[in-house]
């Protein structure tokens, strides 16, 4: 059991068992129980090191796109290390400053910003708006004059490029909802610079998630270079150039480029265009934190089937929901391997839903009462986790070196219903 694991070498096999770190995953289970999430400090910082490798010498700030996983330890760790955020509602906004961030290093995305969510990010005094709308463009114009602060703009345009990767997270394509038209964005920027309130600060884009090739890259880059060089001509000047986030993980088989040779192809094409010298953002996700957890559940029953076999386990859809939603591949492997003859197994959890699945036909020489790991689970896992079927949401782990820390309980019953009411 020693092929290359995703996370590896800070997720791997010592011995014919499986640890994190300095940590055994099966200790871990016997403690605090399952499903589990289980994440490697060093795999987070060692992520984010790659992009300051690729942006080593330039002036640029990188903002964690926090959606992917927004747990308080996990903001810590990123904020520590001097990274900036990406919000995408005012909850997030909350969160990661009661994680400890600055505002001065958080941009606000998103399609549906409300005028509440606006103004505790002025009066906060975030980064910037990345603002995806001329409606919202104009709320905001109006929320910044009522509250006399100034608000710092970029517009999210759409520079209408395939980012060859699933439909669900494709994001800058004509007719998606996301940012406005690449043929209408120069007239908005005028708009921009029109509005009262507004100061317009930046520019940016996002094409989608779980890229896994450079080209779409360098296309977006293109053509939101091209809109730079239109908007400037007509005297609006852009101080800064967000590229948005979405580089791929390892999940199964993908051979995404790591993010500092990414970024070298990125920042020479850049060069070759003369913008070298301007201030770059990036809003890196799943790259973060996708590959730094795993997913620790016991095998509660074996069924086999008319032409297929279960393997039940205890984490569910509600835990996991990448594979119902998007179909979603994640390696299963065993804690502690055992020898014999492997079967093939749909891997899944008790919610009463078909789509309820970890994994399809997968071999594993399981019994019952056996842990499991599913991989690549540090992003879009727990912060998609939900109570579906009234169950608790997992306990998190994270570990550092030899240290475990729970930075997360198990949620129980009580607080589930803390907010119900019965009737009278
Ligand atoms: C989700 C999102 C990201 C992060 O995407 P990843 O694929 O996780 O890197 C960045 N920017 C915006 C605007 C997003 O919505």
């Amino acid at each position: 059991m020693s092929a290359q694991l995703p996370g590896a070498p800070h997720v791997q096999y010592r011995s014919e068992e499986l640890f994190v770190e300095e940590v055994r995953l099966a200790d871990l289970a016997r403690e605090h129980g399952t499903p589990l999430f289980v994440y490697s400090r060093a795999a987070m910082l060692s992520a984010l090191a790659a992009y300051q490798r690729g942006f080593a010498g330039r002036k640029a700030k990188i903002c964690y796109a926090m959606k992917a996983n927004s747990s308080l330890a996990v903001l810590q760790v990123f904020a520590r290390a001097g990274c900036g955020f990406d919000v995408v509602s005012g909850g997030e906004l909350e969160r990661v400053l009661a994680a400890g961030a600055r505002a001065g290093d958080i941009i606000f995305s998103g399609v549906g910003k409300t005028r509440r969510e606006m103004r505790w990010a002025l009066k906060a005094g975030i980064h910037c708006f990345n603002v995806e709308s001329e409606q919202e463009l104009e709320v905001l114009s109006e929320v910044a004059t009522e509250t006399g602060i100034e608000a710092p703009v970029s517009l999210r345009v759409n520079p209408d490029v395939n980012p060859l990767t699933h439909p669900y997270i494709s994001t800058g394509l004509k007719g998606s909802k996301f940012g406005i038209a690449h043929k209408e964005a120069l007239r908005v920027y005028r708009r921009a610079a029109s509005l009262p309130g507004l100061r317009v600060l930046g520019i940016d884009c996002h094409i989608g998630s779980q890229i896994t090739q450079v080209s779409p890259y360098l296309d977006a880059m293109d053509r939101v270079l091209d809109l730079v060089t239109a908007i400037e001509a007509a005297g609006i000047p852009i101080a800064h150039i967000d590229f948005g986030g979405g580089l791929g993980i390892v999940y199964h088989v993908e051979q995404p480029p790591p993010a500092d040779v990414l970024w070298q192809r990125l920042l020479a094409r850049l060069d070759a265009r003369g913008f070298g010298d301007r201030q770059l953002l990036i809003e890196p996700g799943r790259s973060l934190v996708g590959n730094a957890g795993v997913c620790v559940t016991e095998i509660l029953y074996l069924k086999p089937g008319e032409g297929k076999n279960f393997c039940i386990v205890d984490a569910a859809m509600n835990d996991l929901p990448r594979p119902a939603m998007y179909e979603a591949f994640h390696q299963i492997v065993p804690l502690q391997p055992r020898g014999g003859k492997p079967a093939s197994y749909d891997v899944v959890g008790p919610v009463c839903e078909s789509g309820d699945w970890l994994g399809r036909d997968r071999k594993l020489t399981a019994q019952r009462g056996d842990l499991l790991a599913v991989l690549s689970a540090g992003a879009y896992c727990m912060s998609m986790a939900s109570n579906y079927n009234t169950r608790g949401r997992p306990t998190e782990v994270l570990v550092d070196g030899s240290t475990a820390h729970v930075i997360r309980e198990r949620e129980d019953i009580a607080d589930q219903m803390r907010k119900e009411k019965l009737l009278p």
